[in-house]
C-alpha cells in the first residue's frame, strides 16, 4: 500500500478537512444505518482566480486528490440515486458517504471531475440556476470581494458600516468580511441593494461569471454528474417571503429540467438556511434537501427535508493526523 502512504504523508503537509475527519471517525466504527454526505464549494488555488472570494476554496487540487483517495479506499461513496432507493427501503452500505458541490462553480469540471472520475466516485452538484451563461457577472460574494481587492481607494464610507481603512489586502479583507457578515442579518433585497451600493462606492465591478455554462453542465450530466436544484439567484431562503421561495425553488428545478432534461430530485438550501416554513415549502418538491447543519444522518430516523452535511473546508493538522488514523487504522 505505497500509494496510500504517500497519499497520507502529502496529506499531512496540506491538512484540510478537520469537521469531516471528526465525523468521519464516528462513521468508521461501522455503525449500520449512518450516512455522511461532505460539502465542498471550489477545488482550486486562491492564485489562479485572485478576484473570486477564497473563504469558498474547500480544498486545492492535491488536497483534494487526496481527499477523495482516502474516501475511496476506506469508504462507500454513493450517488444521490442510491441514496434516494435507500428512501425506498433499499439497505445502506456500511460507512456510506456522498460527496456533493455546492454553486457549480467552474472549477468543478476543470479541477474536481476529473479526479472524481478517475477514482470513479459519484458525485453531486447543486446549481443556482439563474446564473449559467449569464454575462453580468456571477455570484454578489464574488463580485463584492473583487470591489475590496481591486479599488483604487485606500478609505472608504462603506454603506450601513461606516468609514473603513483600505490601505493593504488585510484592512480590504477585514471590510469584506465585516460587510459581508452584516448583510447575513438583513432581508434579502436589503442586503442586495448594500451590496450594490458598496460595488458602486468601490467603483470596481467585475462581469467575470464564474459558474458552469449549460453546455460545460449538460456535458457533465452526461457523463454521470448527478445534477440537482439550488435555487434560482441564490438568495437566504429564510429571508424572502414564502411565495418568493417556492418561486425559486421551483424555477431551479424547471430550468434544469428546460435545459439538461433532467428532473433533479434533490435540493439544497443556499448557503444552509432553512426553517420550518422554507422546509415546508421545499418538502414537496424534493424528495431530498440538503442543509448545512454539521452532522451524520440516521436513515432510519433523519428529515428528508433537512439532511445534515460536513463542509470541508477549515484546516488544521490535528485532522490530517487524525486521517491517517482512520486509513491505518
Ligand atoms: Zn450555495
Amino acid at each position: 500500500m505505497t500509494g496510500l502512504r504517500e497519499t497520507v504523508a502529502r496529506a499531512a503537509r496540506h491538512p484540510a478537512f478537520k469537521a469531516a475527519v471528526s465525523l468521519l471517525e464516528r462513521l468508521d466504527r461501522g455503525r449500520d444505518g449512518v450516512l455522511g454526505v461532505l460539502t465542498y464549494h471550489r477545488v482550486d488555488s486562491p492564485s489562479n482566480e485572485p478576484d473570486l472570494y477564497p473563504g469558498l476554496i474547500s480544498a486545492e487540487p492535491r488536497d483534494f486528490e487526496d481527499q477523495m483517495t482516502l474516501l475511496s479506499l476506506r469508504y462507500r461513496v454513493i450517488s444521490l440515486e442510491e441514496l434516494l432507493a435507500v428512501r425506498q427501503g433499499a439497505s445502506l452500505p456500511r460507512r456510506a458517504v456522498m460527496v456533493t458541490f455546492d454553486d457549480a462553480y467552474k472549477d468543478f469540471e476543470e479541477q474536481a471531475w476529473p479526479v472524481l472520475a478517475r477514482l470513479s466516485l459519484p458525485a453531486t452538484l447543486f446549481v443556482p440556476t439563474d446564473f449559467p451563461d449569464r454575462i453580468d457577472g456571477g455570484f454578489w460574494w464574488d463580485r463584492l470581494y473583487a470591489a475590496f481587492r481591486r479599488t483604487g481607494q485606500s478609505k472608504s464610507i462603506i454603506p450601513s458600516l461606516g468609514s473603513a481603512s483600505l490601505l493593504n489586502p488585510r484592512e480590504r479583507r477585514t471590510a469584506y468580511d465585516r460587510l459581508r457578515e452584516h448583510t447575513k442579518t438583513l432581508p434579502h433585497d436589503d442586503a442586495m441593494e448594500t451590496v450594490e451600493d458598496t460595488i458602486r462606492t468601490l467603483g470596481v465591478d467585475s462581469t467575470e461569471n464564474p459558474v458552469l455554462t449549460w453546455d460545460a453542465l449538460r456535458r457533465l450530466s452526461r457523463a454521470g454528474v448527478t445534477l440537482a436544484a439550488h435555487t434560482q439567484t441564490h438568495p437566504l431562503l429564510t429571508r424572502v417571503p414564502p411565495e418568493r421561495a417556492e418561486a425559486e425553488v421551483t424555477g431551479s428545478i424547471l430550468d434544469l429540467h428546460r435545459e439538461v432534461g433532467i428532473t433533479p430530485q434533490a435540493f439544497a438550501y443556499p448557503s444552509g438556511a432553512v426553517d420550518e416554513t422554507v422546509a415546508s415549502v421545499v418538502k414537496p418538491l424534493a424528495p431530498a434537501a440538503f442543509t448545512t447543519e454539521r452532522g451524520l444522518n440516521d436513515v432510519a430516523s433523519m428529515d428528508w427535508s433537512r439532511i445534515r452535511r460536513i463542509n470541508v473546508g477549515s484546516r488544521s493538522t490535528s485532522a490530517l493526523i487524525r486521517a491517517q488514523l482512520l486509513s491505518w487504522g
